[in-house]
């Protein structure tokens, strides 16, 4: 998951871009207005962490804009003073949820979680495929109950794959999902990740399509829901 954070502190920006790469996500990180709407002009991100208080263009103005173009894009403010009207302002311009300066990393990451979910269609707190079980509030991965061991990349990769199956996703798409800003993006990088998957999970389960990409197909139900 590739998250857009925009944060004008320098600690609290690092912390939070380490924070959030431990958790697995791939995190650009822009510190003023402006630059965070360039990116968001040509990059493609699954979610946006934005400070309200920005030099050059307030977070504010640039959820204004954001609502006007990208609507779909879930957000969550960070905001320094506690005081209701400036929540108040940032959900009226269009921000899915906000924390109060300081916050807690875990709580920043479950509730990312939950924006995420929510913005897949997905209301439960995992997603089921067949005999695997993917889990991203406890970052967690099962097949037949057991607990299987994957890297932060790999994990990344299963659940990008997941949450479109039937769609096929190209090795670019994959790395913009894996990478952050000024991350060197290792050769065969995408290639070695599904090779562990497929070790791992079982080889059936994500499909090469030769010069095109990688998919997870959507899983024929055999659960008991889909007996008639
Ligand atoms: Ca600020």
């Amino acid at each position: 998951m590739r998250v857009l954070l925009v944060e004008d502190d320098a600690l609290l920006g690092d912390g939070v871009r380490a924070g959030l790469k431990q958790a697995g996500f791939a995190v650009d990180w822009a510190q003023d207005g402006q630059t965070a709407k360039l990116a968001l002009e040509t990059e493609e991100y699954a979610l946006l962490v934005l400070d309200l208080g920005l030099p050059k263009l307030s977070g504010t103005d640039l959820l204004k804009w954001l609502r006007a173009s990208h609507a779909k894009l879930p957000v969550l403010i960070l905001t320094a003073r506690d005081t209701v009207a400036d929540r108040v302002a940032g959900l009226n311009a269009g921000a899915d949820d906000y924390l109060i300066k300081p916050f807690d990393l875990d709580e920043l990451i479950a509730r990312l979680n939950a924006l995420l979910r929510r913005s897949a269609g997905q209301v439960m707190q995992s997603i089921q495929h067949g005999d695997i079980e993917l889990t991203p509030a406890s970052h967690q991965v099962t097949k037949n109950g057991e607990i299987m061991v994957l890297s932060g990349r790999e994990f990344a990769l299963l659940h990008e794959l997941l949450l479109h199956t039937g769609r096929v996703l190209s090795r670019e798409q994959l790395e913009q999902h894996l990478y952050g800003w000024g991350e060197e993006v290792e050769s065969n990088s995408v290639e070695v990740h599904i090779h562990h998957l497929r070790k791992k999970l079982g080889v059936g389960l994500i499909r090469t399509l030769r010069g095109v990409g990688y998919v997870i197909d959507k899983a024929t139900d055999t659960g008991p829901l889909s007996k008639t």
